[in-house]
């Protein structure tokens, strides 16, 4: 059973600010509320979606001056009666305003119980449900613009239409067994065949969409590697445009790994860099570069920067050799200086990698770097506006799960196997795939879900 306490947290983040906002949902919001607010009119006296200047009082006491808006059931985020203060945005204001709201019966809300209960209220399926957290988390123009055509329900509907497929085949399947009088199931299995391979090439097409969708969600995960002086520290300071790393000109400086994420605007780069490679009798740098070395293996993209003004030697060939596998760009840093190695020197040792010419001093070469980038990790194009990615590994899982259960049902067709065989997993499917919209998941699983949100949500 899902109770309709009134529920109440701040909704905006918990720091200094403009204004902040502490919302309330349930049956008791609006009667809660005018307890301690005083306006034009009583908070039960107006209509629905209507904003009121007032103040909120403890006793007599003026705690501050606020606006409040009214969202009356069911036309609400939660679909309960909800009310929102807006009041000013000091943290200490909006605690008092909340636990004053606790002392007149509102209870402390979980994370993301808010939205718990609009996806419990029937107004969102938990993808959408899903995409509001990757919605309030989305670091680039990619995440937010998938998330928000997942809000939309986008996934939602594409799987409402694949279950309905499968569901009217397993009535068929069933009826036929229950009445093989009238309901025949010659020739069936072609038939199933043909219904459930276009069915498996949608679920497989989602599924692919998940690794570009991890690169674009989360950013592409990329090391800087080179050898100690050769502008690392420098270029991610360029890329993110502020003095992040210390830049200096002693070798070695830079001891520990830094991580940033970087805009391009569409997509991102979640950046490591690491300490400076080479031998070295310095424990603390020892480390550095014990981890710079690691993490390359963890990498989706190398950035190998290399001083052009200097000479390639021995630790540059080492440098190459740890990453000649792996997807590298080279950059030929400096490039504002005197040039000793050129791009065919890289190229002799790193053929099929591209070099890039940069100067992280005067900051060229940048552009033609994201360039590069998008070729080799989004084929030149990224669609932001037509496809929906799946950036969630839950949704992921039950994908690949769903479409095991199909090849399942397409090996049982190949065998010629009884045709309950096919319901069997064909069933299968079609709950994985509701798992993805909520239906038929269990109550842990939905707590699980909605504890990762954040406060007030
Ligand atoms: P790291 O040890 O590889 O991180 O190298 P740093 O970023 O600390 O740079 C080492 C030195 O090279 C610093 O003095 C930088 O100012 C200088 N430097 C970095 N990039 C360039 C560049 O493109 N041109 C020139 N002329 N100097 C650069």
């Amino acid at each position: 059973m899902f109770e309709n306490d009134t529920i109440a947290a701040i909704s905006t983040a918990l720091s200094e600010g403009g204004i902040g906002i502490i919302r309330l949902s349930g049956s008791e919001a609006v009667e809660i509320c005018d307890k301690v607010y005083k306006g034009k009119n009583k908070l039960s006296e107006v209509d629905t979606h209507t904003i009121h200047y007032g103040h909120i009082y403890d006793n007599d006491r003026i705690l501050d001056e606020v606006m409040v808006s009214v969202m009356r059931a069911p036309r609400s985020y939660t679909k309960e009666d909800v009310v929102e203060i807006n009041c000013h945005g000091s943290v200490f204001i909006q605690k008092e305003i909340l636990s004053l709201l606790f002392q007149k019966g509102a209870r402390p809300a979980e994370p993301g119980e808010f939205t718990k209960r609009a996806f419990l209220n029937g107004r969102i399926d938990l993808s959408q449900a899903e995409s509001v957290m990757d919605v309030i988390s989305s670091q680039n123009e990619f995440a937010a613009n998938n998330s928000l055509r997942q809000l939309d329900g986008y996934l939602k509907k594409q799987m409402i239409v694949l279950r309905e497929s499968l569901i009217y085949e397993i009535a068929y399947i069933e009826s036929a067994l229950d009445d093989p009088e009238h309901i025949s199931l010659d020739g069936y299995g072609k038939h199933l065949d043909d219904v459930i391979s276009p069915i498996m090439e949608e679920i497989q097409k989602f599924i692919d969409s998940a690794k570009d969708g991890s690169y674009l969600k989360n950013g592409i995960r990329t090391v800087i590697v080179g050898k100690p002086n050769v502008g690392k520290s420098s270029l991610l300071n360029v890329l993110a445009k502020k003095e992040r790393a210390i830049v200096t000109d002693i070798p070695g400086t830079t001891r520990d790994t830094l991580e940033e994420q970087i805009s391009f605007g569409e997509f991102s780069l979640h950046v490591v860099d690491t300490a400076g490679i080479r031998k070295t009798e310095d424990q603390v740098e020892k480390i550095g570069v014990k981890k710079a070395l690691s993490s390359i293996e963890d990498a989706d993209l190398i950035l190998y920067v290399v001083d052009s003004s200097s000479h390639i030697d021995e630790e540059d060939f080492r440098i190459m050799e740890k990453i000649k596998d792996e997807k590298v760009i080279v950059l030929l840093n400096k490039s504002d200086l005197e040039l000793n190695i050129q791009e065919d020197t890289i190229k002799e040792h790193l053929p099929n990698k591209s070099v890039i010419s940069i100067s992280a001093a005067n900051h060229s070469g940048v552009e033609d770097l994201k360039e590069e980038i998008r070729t080799m990790f989004f084929h030149g194009e990224i669609s932001l506006h037509n496809d929906v990615y799946i950036t969630n590994e839950r949704q992921k899982y039950l994908l690949e799960e769903a479409y095991r259960s199909l090849t399942q049902v397409k090996n049982s067709i190949l065998n010629e196997m009884p045709e309950d065989f096919y319901s069997i997993d064909l069933m299968d499917a079609y709950e994985f795939l509701g798992k993805i919209i909520g239906e038929s998941v269990d109550d842990d699983l939905v707590n699980e879900i909605f504890s990762k949100f954040c406060m007030g949500k």
